[in-house]
């Protein structure tokens, strides 16, 4: 297959894009690299790998035959969205409409990078695919939520209205090497703290809820996804919860620092818990997450050692 990923120079992406490229896939990716980084793809050079510096909210324009378009352009982190606010709303309202009219003129399949956030602050727990959300429009967080929202109602329409072979994954918290040191997310804030020996700030009083998911065990369910018959959404993330406070703790102790936790005001809208039910993923992908908590987080702390030095 020749595969065009946007947003390739991200965390999830420049994953997604190994992955393909291990598999013997040709891969075009696209980035303007307003939070993405060359570095994180600089050692795929080499392979049958093309990049294209170019913000998706501007007509796409990639030569030659395409079999899929996987869709993974934004920013991602609570900070990105209060500093990039009309960015995020931009990419995932005109970005997914041309990569869905890349997808359409190519005949090729495409893939939504959508997101828990999609169900907002829940009041059904653990979420399923059914949910239909509880998002506040004009939050802080409404920018990224909404637009998400919105990428999932205009790739249903190209799938219903054009025949198109859509999919659309809502990605629950994922970590692994790659994030950015400061991009205000829990695992790499606590990591960054914990390994410079600083206090861990913790939101709140800490007993909010997430369930992280190593980025290899995501990336597998992407593709299976792909390679499915299914259209409707599906949830890819690691069923096991942990209250923040928790994860805290976890950090400290796997990298062995003196650290400890203070608490700062929690931001506006935080979700007070989050778990994904994955019945879906499991029924039709026979997708299961295989990396457990302590395994991912110590193969992320290794990458982030590398990076505090
Ligand atoms: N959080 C925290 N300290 C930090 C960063 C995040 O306590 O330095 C909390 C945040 O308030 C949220 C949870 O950790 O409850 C996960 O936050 P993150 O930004 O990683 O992603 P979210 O799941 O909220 O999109």
């Amino acid at each position: 297959m020749r595969v065009v990923v946007t947003g390739a120079a991200g965390f999830i992406g420049s994953h997604l894009t190994e992955t393909l490229l291990d598999r013997g896939h040709a891969v075009v990716g696209i980035d303007n690299l307003l939070t993405g980084d060359l570095a994180n793809i600089a050692h795929l050079r080499t392979r049958d790998f093309e990049f294209i510096h170019h913000d998706v909210t501007k007509y796409i324009d990639v030569s030659g035959a395409v079999d899929a378009v996987l869709h993974w352009a934004s920013p991602a982190s609570p900070i990105d969205y209060l500093e990039l606010p009309i960015q995020t709303l931009k990419v995932g309202s005109l970005g997914t409409h041309n990569a869905l009219g890349l997808a359409k003129a190519k005949r090729a399949r495409f893939v939504l990078a959508s997101t828990s956030e999609v169900y907002g602050d829940p009041l059904e727990h653990p979420q399923k695919e059914t949910y239909w959300g509880n998002v506040n429009p004009i939050g802080p967080r409404g920018v990224y939520d909404e637009a998400k929202r919105f990428g999932e109602a205009i790739t249903l329409a190209y799938h219903r209205y054009h025949g198109l072979d859509t999919k659309i994954v809502r990605i629950f918290n994922t970590y692994g090497p790659r994030m950015r040191l400061r991009d205000g997310r829990a695992v790499p804030a606590f990591m960054s703290q914990a390994l410079q020996n600083e206090d861990l700030t913790v939101f709140g009083d800490g007993t909010q809820t997430r369930s992280f998911c190593y980025v290899s065990d995501l990336v597998d369910g992407i593709l299976r996804l792909l390679d499915s018959n299914t259209n409707d959404p599906v949830n890819i993330g690691n069923p096991h919860e942990i209250t923040i406070e928790q994860i805290a703790r976890t950090i400290i102790r796997l990298v062995g620092s003196p650290s400890t936790i203070v608490y700062r005001p929690l931001p506006v809208d935080d979700p007070k818990q989050r778990r994904p039910d994955i019945t879906r993923a499991r029924t039709l992908l026979g997708w299961e997450p295989t990396i457990d908590l302590e395994e991912g987080l110590l193969k992320t702390i290794a990458y982030f050692k590398q990076r505090v030095a």
